[in-house]
This record gives structure tokens, C-alpha cells and sequence, in this order.
């Protein structure tokens, strides 16, 4: 484990001095990225609440921001600078204001973010959010502080945490990642693959179950390794399935989610543990990337085209109800026109419910970044994108179309955004269900689809 510290060294508080707390302080948190970034944002939540911090309703009136980064794309650090320049008014505004800044792009650019945003209090990794409280008491007493350890040995069991929903709740499983995908920056950023205990996990989850949690989102860079790198019984072998069967028994937990696998490292014993598991919802992340294998093999991604569908076919087979959703890039460096007509009939067959669709962007430290000769024409990748997402959505509206006049299980989440008067809720499937009337969220319920539409479904209280 390697730790970089610059800014002081770090400052031991005196043994049997009590640290003051932050009772009746505010604290803003503005999260950038994926669900693995939303959930640490939760557990800083929940290290601010333990420290007596509550949280405020508007930046403005915050004592206390934490940026959770993310470098994943472009945009994102573009966003995250100029946000920096904002936030340096805020903290001007009011003596005592804290600005403290963790996440990927901290843990990348630990440097960076000091050199372009010297007025931020504290900046820290991803691998010791933990500390979060500690360095603020330090950056309080000599100044702003950074800290960033580049990996970890083991993960740390249990971490308080703020949940945004009642019902349902992230557990992480494992942080980083072995592979070496050549568009992707988590594995510099997150580091080698590390699984979390199954004891601990299962206790996270009996308590969250006990807290009135009935779904639970388990949260991994590559789960299908989950376990490899414990030694569990003398042996080091992926036990994903074991573990999904094990939180699925957790009593109260009525529905069990996770992401992301890896279609080359997704194995029969997963898809039995799902198919078994009555409360393992029957949802299913499957990233393509690409239906080119010319371009699969440039990406690092370990499978062809024909080997994915295989999987896919395997996964269907054991859950014949499975909805799957998918990622693809378009215009990664050296995709030509016919590459890209691979990735169209790909999706033709594989006929997701879903897709999150990216437009190829270079990330500054990845291989894939390093390929600038063969970079795709912006034109010509826009144009590309445009045939992918009109090819997906009438595939998406065509899957949806299916469930007309189905009687389907759905959890509500709340009010919809657009309408106070209609209920937002997911099937076990993760389809957006809109159903008409008030119904408190966390409730199951029985509704008949009666409309549906590319993204979403709208169904009858049954
Ligand atoms: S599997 Fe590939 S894309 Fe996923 S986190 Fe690992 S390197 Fe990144």
C-alpha cells in the first residue's frame, strides 16, 4: 500500500484528546459519475451525519461541499474544473467554509486538483473516504491537506452511510479491477481487484434489512470475479453465484440486484444462482462495447462477438423473462463503417431492452487515448451514433411492447419528476413502470401494463 501525502504530513491528534465534532453544521454533496461514486457519496453522508453535520438544503447554504469526480469521460473533468472556479466563490463568501474534493479524478490527478483549485480544503482518494472527517480536523488546523493511497489490500468492513431511499440500498462488493480494457481509466484510478468478506457483506445486508431495506444493488467493477483474490476454504476461486444466493436468502430482501459483470468472465453458475434465487431479479448488465471483433480485440476486451452472444444466449436460457441492458462505444479509434455495421447486427440479435450509448471520448492516461492515428472523424461518429440510438429505440420500443397486458410485480420509487399525480416504479426487470394515483414509496404492487413506449411502460393497479 503506497500513500501519497503532500501537504502537511499528516498531524496525530494527541491520545484521549476528543475530536470536536461539527454538531449543527451543514454539509452539500454534488456527485459526478456512476453508482459505485453515488454510493461513497452516501457513505460520506453518513461519516458527516455521525460527525454531527446535517445536511443542507442548498449549496448556499452549506458549511461544508464534497465533490465526489469522476474521469470516466471528457466532459466530466471539463465539468469538474469549471464547477472548482464556482465553488472558489462559494468558499470566499463565508469564513469557515470547507471545500473538500475525493473521488476518481482526485485519486488520478490528486496533483492536478491542488494545482488548478489551491482553495480546496482537502483533497482525497477513493481508498480512504474513511478519513474524510480526520483530514478535515487536520486541513482545520494546518491548512489544506491531500491525501491519496494508490491501493488497497483489503476493504474496509463497514462504514457508516446515508441512504437517499428507505428501500433500497448499494452494497459494495469489490473496488477496482484486473483488466485492461484500453478505453478505461478505472483500474489506474480504482486499482487492482479487491473483494470485500462475504460475512461482512451479508451482515451489511441483514442490517439494511432490518433498517426496513427490501432491495439491494450489489456494486463491482467486474463482479463475476468477485472472491478470487480470498482465500475462502484454502481456495482462490470466483464465488459471485455463492454470494448472490446467500444475500438472496437474507430475510426481509425481496429484491437483489447487481453490476457490472463481464461477459467474458460471466459463468453458468451465475446464471443458475440467478435463475434459483427467487429474490435475484431477473435483470441482467451486459456490456457489448462493440459487435466489431476486430475492435473487441483492440479494446482488450477478451470475447468475440459470437462468444458474447453465446453468454447472452446462456443467461436467457436459465431466465427466460431476463432484461438486459448494455453499453456500446461508437468511433473508437480504427472503427471503420463495416466495424460499425457489426456493432447494428449485434444489436439486432442480442436485442436489448436497454442500451447506454457513448460516443468514443480519449481518456488522458489510457491506451486507447494514445491512438490518436486512428481517431474517427467527429463527423462520422456523430452520424454513427445517430443510426445506433434510432436502431435501439425501436428495438427497446419493440421489447417493451411485449409486455402489453402483462401482470408484472413493481416497486415504487415515488412521485414521477414530470407529474406529482403519477407514481414512478421499476419492474423486477428495471423497466420504468408510471402508474396513475399517489402510492408511498417502498410498496410492491401488482399492475397490468397498458401502454408502452421506447423508455418506459405505463400500467393499471391490478
Ligand atoms: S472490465 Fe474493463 S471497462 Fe470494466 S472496469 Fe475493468 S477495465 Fe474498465
Amino acid at each position: 500500500m503506497s500513500q501519497t501525502v503532500l501537504l502537511p504530513a499528516p498531524a496525530r491528534r494527541e491520545p484521549g484528546r476528543r475530536r470536536p465534532t461539527r454538531a449543527g453544521r451543514t454539509y452539500f454533496l454534488r456527485t459526478f459519475g456512476c453508482q459505485m461514486n453515488e454510493h461513497d457519496s452516501e457513505r460520506v453522508a453518513g461519516l458527516f451525519e455521525a460527525d454531527g453535520m446535517v445536511k443542507a438544503r442548498t449549496i448556499d447554504e452549506a458549511d461544508v461541499v464534497f465533490v465526489n469526480t469522476c474521469t470516466i469521460r471528457e466532459n466530466a473533468d471539463n465539468r469538474l474544473y469549471g464547477n472548482l472556479g464556482m465553488l472558489k466563490r462559494f468558499k470566499e463568501a463565508r469564513e469557515g467554509r470547507m471545500l473538500v474534493v475525493g473521488g476518481c479524478a482526485a485519486q488520478k490527478d490528486r496533483e492536478l486538483v491542488r494545482k488548478r483549485a489551491p482553495w480546496v480544503d482537502v483533497v482525497l482518494g477513493t481508498h480512504n473516504l474513511d478519513r474524510v472527517v480526520h483530514l478535515m480536523d487536520q486541513a482545520e488546523e494546518w491548512g489544506p491537506v491531500t491525501e491519496v493511497i494508490d491501493s488497497l489490500s483489503a476493504m474496509p468492513s463497514d462504514l457508516p452511510s446515508r441512504r437517499e431511499s428507505a428501500h433500497a440500498a448499494w452494497v459494495t462488493v469489490q473496488i477496482g479491477c484486473n483488466n485492461t480494457c484500453t478505453f478505461c481509466i478505472v483500474p489506474a484510478v480504482r486499482g487492482p481487484e479487491v473483494s470485500r468478506r462475504p460475512g461482512d457483506i451479508i451482515r451489511e445486508v441483514e442490517q439494511l434489512a432490518a433498517e426496513g431495506v427490501i432491495e439491494v444493488t450489489l456494486l463491482g467493477q467486474n463482479v463475476d470475479t468477485y472472491g478470487r483474490d480470498l482465500a475462502i476454504g484454502g481456495r482462490r476461486r470466483p464465488i459471485f453465484g455463492e454470494l448472490l444466493r446467500r444475500v438472496g436468502r437474507v430475510e426481509g430482501i425481496r429484491r437483489v440486484r447487481f453490476t457490472s459483470p463481464h461477459p467474458n468472465d460471466f459463468r453458468p453458475e451465475v446464471a443458475e444462482a440467478m435463475a434459483e434465487t427467487e429474490a435475484v431479479c431477473e435483470q441482467l448488465h451486459f456490456p457489448l462495447q462493440s459487435g466489431s471483433n476486430r475492435i473487441l480485440a483492440a479494446m482488450h476486451r477478451g470475447y468475440t462477438s459470437d462468444k458474447f452472444l453465446r453468454r447472452l444466449a446462456m443467461a436467457r436460457e436459465a431466465m427466460p423473462d431476463l432484461t438486459v441492458s448494455t453499453d456500446v462505444i461508437v468511433g473508437f479509434p480504427g472503427e471503420t463503417e463495416e466495424d460499425f455495421q457489426k456493432t447494428l447486427e449485434v444489436m439486432e440479435k442480442a436485442r436489448f431492452d436497454q442500451a447506454y450509448m457513448f460516443l468514443f471520448s480519449p481518456r488522458p492516461g489510457t491506451r486507447a487515448a494514445a491512438m490518436t492515428d486512428r481517431f474517427v472523424p467527429e463527423e462520422a461518429a456523430k452520424e454513427r451514433f445517430g443510426r445506433l440510438v434510432e436502431l435501439q429505440r425501436r428495438i427497446g420500443a419493440e421489447q417493451n411492447r411485449r409486455h402489453l397486458g402483462q401482470r408484472m410485480e413493481v416497486l415504487v420509487e415515488g412521485p414521477s419528476k414530470k407529474n406529482p399525480l403519477v407514481a414512478a416504479a421499476r419492474t423486477r426487470g428495471n423497466k420504468m413502470v408510471h402508474v396513475e394515483g399517489e402510492f408511498d414509496p417502498g410498496i410492491l404492487m401488482d399492475v397490468v401494463i397498458s401502454r408502452s413506449f421506447a423508455h418506459y411502460l405505463v400500467g393499471d393497479p391490478a
